[in-house]
């Protein structure tokens, strides 16, 4: 999905996962899609007031919940911030190492690619809203026992 998305794509997207199109889904689903990483509840409704939006706090909340339910969006629990994030589940921003022994997942903050995305995108011209990457291994406790 480009900048110049329509209204209709938005309407689309939530389609995709069974919900309904309002206008508050839409702007929310706009800066999920816009943001570089994890936004907090209180991110998002901090922008919608920026932008002039008139929403309850507890609206944008339920709308999060809402999205998660539906599997449009992730919630990750920011250890430092304590609190929880949302991140879009399909066009994710994410970089994990992933244990294949214990399957325990190493969350990593640091975007490593992200110049390598400008330029992909430059090159290619595609306008990228997300990437997931992971990295296979195994971590130092399964190291031990093997
Ligand atoms: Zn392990
Ligand atoms: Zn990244």
């Amino acid at each position: 999905m480009t900048d110049t998305s329509s209204a209709a794509d938005y309407r689309d997207y939530l389609h995709r996962y069974g919900l309904k199109n309002t206008r508050h889904r839409q702007l929310i689903l706009q800066l999920l899609l816009a943001s570089e990483g994890v936004l907090t509840a209180e991110d998002i409704y901090q922008q919608l007031c920026e932008q002039g939006t008139e929403i309850n706090f507890s609206t944008v909340y339920r709308i999060l919940e809402n999205f998660t339910q539906k599997g449009l969006t992730e919630k990750s629990f920011l250890a430092d911030a304590h609190k929880y994030g949302f991140v879009l589940h399909a066009l994710g921003h994410r970089h994990r190492l992933i244990c294949l022994r214990c399957h325990r997942i190493v969350e990593v903050d640091h975007c490593p690619i992200a110049d390598f995305e400008e330029q992909l995108a430059d090159k290619t011209e595609f306008s990228i809203v997300g990437h997931n990457l992971e990295w296979y291994g195994y971590c130092p406790e399964c190291r031990k026992q093997k």
